[in-house]
C-alpha cells in the first residue's frame, strides 16, 4: 500500500455495489459511490441472504442490523404445486449456523439495503449521479455523468446491475435476452394470513412451467411471495410493471388454495420480466472491473445472485490490500470469481427446467430424487455455503506462509 490510499469510484449503489463499498472503505480504500437514482432504493420485496452472504456481512459488522430487521426461517420446504405433498423439507436455522457459523436469513430488500448503507459514510454516496461513459487512463479511470460531473479514480468498479453502462463501455453494447419467465411479486401483512398457520420458514410449489415461493420478512410482519411463471415472449405494451391481483390469481389458475389465499391477500402486486446474459471471459480492462449482476447476472433459482455480489466485494478488497499493482488485484480477483459465479449460473439455469417440469415421468423422477436426496439441504450445499471470502479463501492464501509476503496456492476445491 502507498501512503495515500487507492481512491475507488464505485458506479452503483444496489446491494452489490454498497456492499462493496463497505468492504473497500473498511479496508482502508477511500471510496466513493455513485449512483443514478436520486435516492437508494431497492425494487420488489424479499430476499434471502444464505450463509455465505451473511457471513460477510456479518464480517463487516452489519450482524446486529440483519438480526434486528431479519427472519431466521426454521425450514425450507418444496411442495407440490396442486396437492401442497411435501417433496422435500430441510432444516435451515439453527443447523446453518452450527455447521457454517453464520444463518441462513430472510430480508425485505430495503431493510437490507439500508443496513449496508449505514455502515458507509453517507457524504460519499452521490445520488442521481448517472455514469454515461468512462475511459482507462493507464494508471486510472475517468468517468462522466449525466449531470455533467466529471471524476477521477485509481480503480473504477461497475457495480450498475444487468443493463451495465460500464460493463457497455469496457466490452460494448449486447442487450440481455428476455429469459422467458415472469415473476408476480408481492407482500401480505402477516395478520391477513394468520389463519393458513404458516411456519416461520420458505415454501416452494412447483408445478407445470411455473413455480412459486413465499417467506416472512420484516421481522415476521410480512409475508414475500414470487410466483414465477413461463412466456415465450416479453412485450411491454402487454404488461405493466404492476399487475393486478387478479392476473396474478389466473396465472396460479388450479395452483393449491394456500397460494391463492396469500396471492389474492396481497396489497399490491408487481410483474417482473427476467433477463439474462451469457457468462463474461473477462470483467476486468485496465483499472476497471465489474461486479454482481454487471458482470454475472444468474436466474434467481439458487437465490445467489445479491449472495454473489457481496462475496464479489469482499474479494475485491482482500486482493487489492494484498497486491502492491492494481491491474494485478483486479485480474486475481476475476480469476477467483469467474469460476464459482459461472457454476451457480449453470445451476440456476437447470432449476428453471427442474422446477417447472410438466406432470408425467420427468417429473416424476424428479419427485424421487429429491425425495431420495434433499439438494435443498445445508450440507448439501457445503461448497456453497462455507465458502470464506476474507483473506483465506479470498485469495487462495497459503495460512503458513508469511502474511507480508503471501504466496498463492493454486485454486482449492471450495469453488
Ligand atoms: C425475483 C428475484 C428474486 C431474487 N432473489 C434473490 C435471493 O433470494 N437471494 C439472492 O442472493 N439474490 C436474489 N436475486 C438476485 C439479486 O436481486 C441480484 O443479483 C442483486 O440485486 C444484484 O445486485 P447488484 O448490486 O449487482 O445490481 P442491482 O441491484 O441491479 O443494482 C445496480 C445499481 O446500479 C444503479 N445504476 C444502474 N445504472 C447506472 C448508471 N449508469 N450510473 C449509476 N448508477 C447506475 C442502479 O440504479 C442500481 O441501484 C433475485 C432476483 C430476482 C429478480
Amino acid at each position: 500500500m502507498t501512503s495515500l490510499p487507492l481512491r475507488i469510484a464505485v458506479i452503483g449503489g444496489g446491494i452489490g455495489g454498497l456492499t462493496a463499498a463497505v468492504s473497500l472503505f473498511q479496508a482502508g480504500f477511500a471510496v466513493d459511490v455513485y449512483e443514478q437514482a436520486p435516492e437508494l432504493t431497492e425494487v420488489g420485496g424479499g430476499i434471502n441472504m444464505a450463509p455465505n452472504a451473511t457471513r460477510v456481512l456479518r464480517g463487516l459488522g452489519l450482524g446486529a442490523g440483519l438480526d434486528r430487521e431479519g427472519v431466521r426461517p426454521l425450514s425450507t420446504h418444496q411442495r407440490r404445486w396442486q396437492d401442497g405433498r411435501t417433496l422435500q423439507r430441510a432444516p435451515l436455522n439453527p443447523l446453518c449456523e452450527e455447521l457454517y457459523g453464520a444463518p441462513h436469513m430472510t430480508l425485505h430488500r430495503a431493510d437490507l439495503l439500508a443496513v449496508i448503507a449505514a455502515a458507509f459514510p453517507a457524504e460519499h454516496i452521490h445520488l442521481g449521479h448517472r455514469l454515461v461513459g468512462l475511459a482507462n487512463k493507464g494508471c486510472g479511470a475517468e468517468a462522466w455523468f449525466e449531470n455533467g460531473a466529471h471524476i477521477t479514480a485509481d480503480v473504477l468498479v461497475g457495480a450498475d446491475g444487468i443493463h451495465s453502462a460500464v460493463r457497455a463501455a469496457l466490452f460494448g453494447e449486447e442487450d440481455p435476452a428476455f429469459a422467458g419467465c415472469v415473476a408476480y411479486r408481492g407482500l401480505v401483512p402477516a395478520e391477513r394470513v394468520a389463519d393458513l398457520a404458516l411456519e416461520l420458514g420458505s415454501q416452494s410449489w412447483v408445478g407445470p412451467g411455473g413455480h412459486l415461493v413465499h417467506y416472512f420478512v420484516s421481522r415476521g410482519r410480512l409475508l414475500n411471495f414470487v410466483g414465477w411463471t413461463e412466456h415465450d415472449r416479453w412485450n411491454r405494451e402487454d404488461w405493466t410493471d404492476r399487475a393486478t391481483i387478479a392476473r396474478a390469481l389466473a396465472a396460479f389458475d388450479g395452483w393449491h388454495e394456500q397460494i391463492r389465499t396469500i396471492i389474492a391477500a396481497a396489497e399490491t402486486c408487481f410483474i417482473w420480466a427476467l433477463f439474462d446474459r451469457d457468462p463474461l471471459p473477462r470483467w476486468t480492462a485496465g483499472r476497471a472491473t465489474l461486479l454482481g449482476d454487471a458482470c454475472h447476472p444468474m436466474y434467481p433459482f439458487m437465490g445467489q445472485g445479491a449472495a454473489m455480489a457481496i462475496e464479489d466485494g469482499a474479494v475485491l478488497a482482500a486482493c487489492l490490500r494484498a497486491f502492491h499493482d492494481p491491474a494485478e488485484a483486479l485480474s486475481h480477483y476475476e480469476r477467483r470469481r469467474l469460476p464459482r459465479v459461472t457454476r451457480l449460473q449453470q445451476m440456476s439455469r437447470a432449476n428453471k427446467t427442474r422446477f417447472h417440469l410438466p406432470d408425467g415421468p420427468a417429473q416424476q423422477a424428479r419427485d424421487a430424487e429429491w425425495a431420495r436426496a434433499s439438494d435443498r439441504a445445508p450440507d448439501t450445499l457445503r461448497w456453497l455455503y462455507e465458502f470464506d471470502a476474507g483473506v483465506g479463501g479470498a485469495l487462495g492464501i497459503d495460512h503458513k506462509s508469511s502474511p507480508t509476503a503471501p504466496a498463492l496456492i493454486p485454486d482449492r476445491d471450495t469453488q
